[in-house]
């Protein structure tokens, strides 16, 4: 960590944001609207990682590895409840494809069917018998033993990342494309970021949202932040036949979703494979398998496009939301696994009445950064 003294401040600002991911952006957004003039700082460009290419579903349902906690549910449903909100202030609708969508998790056997059921308890949503679920979710047109429906929407991530930021600097925010290479100040505090090639910025507080790359902050502040990056692949596919709406799930974590665009998203893959991003046709058809033992409706899709990149997946599967302990001045905003466009405005929220009211409305304790040891 460089001195406060030593630095080279080329620019100063209220806040210093880390990161220009969905994380970053929602943070910056709630901390301008609330009279901050936060400063993003994005090594690359706005959502050119996870925040861009993911799915964009905001159902609170995880695959079964990664089990629904309780913890997760007050944040999960505040999430849920802003991005209707802001739906509505940001033209969600048209700007960045916010719609309503119905999703059913399918149950290959009893044992899924009783596990499902058992789920339904933490996130809602209805249970669909096997003779219904045809009607229910026209994806389904295999063998089940029933589906949990859930309603709830998706958006376009890359178009929701860049509204934010642009809504957050029509409010003051600005951004910065620079690479942070440490953090000014001192033993038990924070003023700042230093950037790559020798330039730095003051701030008296710093948010670092840092998503898969968070053992960079880590490691400035010689702290335990255990996020490490879980790739994930999605195909693209525009069907033979107009396809069905919504989409459905399957218990081990494939899904098939229509896009408000026509375009069908298949997903996805889970693979500890470092910080490598990049596509591979091993992935596509394993998907594409996959997601055909649960629905004939892609037969004859063409492939129009496959992604891959990273989750920033936390020790313990919850995101890490709040102060760095014993830093002065450095807050913590990442780790939010297969959920953060979901998770995003909650913790944008969060973060904003941490930093500004000293407490916020959440019970944030289950995501407090301290919690992996000092
Ligand atoms: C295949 C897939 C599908 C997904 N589907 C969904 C979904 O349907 N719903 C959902 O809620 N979530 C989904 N997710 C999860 C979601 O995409 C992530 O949780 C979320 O995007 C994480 O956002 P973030 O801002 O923390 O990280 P990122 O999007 O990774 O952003 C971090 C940013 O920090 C920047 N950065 C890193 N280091 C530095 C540095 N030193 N200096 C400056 N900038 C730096 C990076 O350039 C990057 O832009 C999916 C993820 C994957 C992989």
């Amino acid at each position: 960590m460089r001195g406060d003294t030593a630095a080279v401040a080329s620019e100063r600002a209220d806040i210093a944001i880390v990161g220009g991911g969905v994380i970053g952006a929602a943070c910056a957004w709630f901390l301008a609207r609330r009279g901050a003039k936060p400063l993003v700082i994005e090594g690359a460009a706005v959502a050119h990682a996870a925040s861009g290419k993911a799915a964009g579903l905001l159902s609170p349902l995880m695959p079964p590895a990664d089990r629904e906690t309780a913890a997760l549910a007050p944040l999960t449903e505040r999430g849920a409840a802003l991005h209707a909100t802001l739906a509505e202030l940001l033209d969600g609708p048209g700007t960045y494809d916010y719609a309503p969508y119905e999703s059913c998790a399918v149950a290959r056997d009893a044992d899924e069917a009783a596990a499902l059921r058992e789920r339904a308890e933490v996130v809602g949503g209805e249970w669909i018998a096997p003779e219904a679920l045809a009607d229910r979710c026209a994806w389904l047109d295999r063998p089940a033993a029933g589906g949990l429906l859930l309603r709830s929407a998706q958006l376009d991530p890359a178009k929701f990342t860049q509204r934010l930021i642009e809504s957050a600097k029509g409010m003051g925010a600005s951004l910065r494309t620079g690479r942070a290479a440490g953090l000014l100040g001192g033993p038990d505090h924070v003023s700042g970021v230093e950037l790559e090639g020798g330039d730095a910025v003051t701030a008296d507080a710093t948010v670092l949202a840092l998503g898969p790359w968070t053992h960079r902050a880590a490691a400035w502040l010689d702290l335990p932040l255990p996020v490490r990056p879980l790739k994930g692949q999605i195909v693209h596919l525009e069907p033979a036949a107009a396809p069905p709406p919504g989409g459905f799930s399957a218990f081990d974590g494939q899904y098939a979703v229509t896009k408000p665009t026509g375009i069908v998203y298949a997903g996805t893959t889970a693979e500890d494979a470092g910080f490598d991003d990049e596509p591979t046709p091993e992935a596509r058809a394993r998907i594409l398998a996959d997601v055909a033992l649960r629905t004939s409706r892609l037969e004859g899709a063409r492939v129009v496009d496959q992604t891959a990149c990273l989750r920033p997946l936390s020790a313990d599967g919850l995101p890490l939301i709040g102060a760095a302990p014993g830093r002065r001045g450095a807050w913590v905003a990442a780790g939010h696994g297969r959920k953060g466009i979901l998770l995003s405005l909650a913790t944008g929220e969060a973060i904003a009445e941490l930093m500004l009211d000293g407490r916020a409305t959440l019970d944030l304790a289950p995501f407090d950064p301290a919690r992996f040891g000092a």
